[in-house]
């Protein structure tokens, strides 16, 4: 499988785990042959990230380092069971990527009707873009109702390399992961993988998460990851939705 893009990555702006800067992941995914480079800091609401105007800045930033294109976006927090995200909707329109995940600083881990709630409430707004490791054992989830819900909204569900990692801090992610690949497989929703790496370290490494779709026979054609006019597709009725947004 031939891997192009990178769809969720933490610099400096987030905040924690790491000093890299937007350069340095830039530098690690030419490394990789990503040609396709998504920085997705953390929204301002999760403590010690980024302020709305750094963000407002990213408009600014140049869209191609070291021959790979970049998006500029963020992993907006779910705030609460009415799906409200972590960044002014002004901003949000700005962002040309937006993941949206689910974080205890923010939304604390609550019943698997509450926990679902936000995350259907955040798609049903058209503006999400990928639902970021729904996987986390914290936070139970009906499996079902989110990939009906990506499927109606062109939202594609995340296999989040960092999750699967057997060192990681989200529990035991595979057997929620799996069960979305093949809710996904049947009903025909896009995935993508993302290494979630805060810094440069493991910017394009899938190895967990391909593992798993290979594991699960997950086909190759509905793995965002390996087509960028594809991938870029997918973005565009949601970026229209942030645009043209009123509450
Ligand atoms: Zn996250
Ligand atoms: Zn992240």
């Amino acid at each position: 499988m031939n891997i192009l893009i990178e769809t969720h990555s933490h610099t400096v702006a987030s905040g924690h785990f790491t000093r890299d800067t937007i350069t340095d992941l830039a530098r690690a995914a030419q490394a990789k042959s990503i040609r396709l480079l998504c920085v997705t800091d953390h929204s301002p609401s999760i403590p010690g990230s980024a302020t709305e105007n750094y963000f407002r800045g990213l408009k600014y930033c140049e869209k191609k380092r070291f021959g790979v294109e970049i998006l500029y976006g963020t992993e907006a927090d779910v705030m609460n069971e009415s799906g409200a995200l972590g960044m002014s909707d002004e901003l949000l329109a700005e962002m040309v990527i937006v993941i949206a995940s689910q974080h205890p600083p923010c939304f604390k881990p609550a019943d698997i009707d509450t926990n679902t709630r936000g995350f259907l409430r955040a798609i049903e707004s058209g503006r999400i873009d990928i639902v970021g490791h729904p996987d986390d054992e914290k936070y139970p989830l009906h499996a079902e109702a989110l990939v009906d819900a990506c499927k109606r909204f062109g939202t594609i569900i995340e296999m989040n390399n960092a999750s699967l990692n057997p060192h990681g801090y989200r529990g035991d992610a595979k057997a929620r992961d799996a069960e979305l690949l093949k809710l996904c497989k049947e009903k025909r929703v896009y995935v993508s993988l993302g290494s979630d790496s805060h810094g440069a370290a493991h910017i394009g490494d899938f190895t967990y998460a391909l593992s798993l779709i290979r594991e699960c026979a997950f086909p190759e054609e509905l793995i965002v990851n390996t087509s960028v006019p594809l991938f870029l597709s997918l973005l565009e009725p949601h970026r229209e939705a942030r645009k043209n947004y009123h509450k």
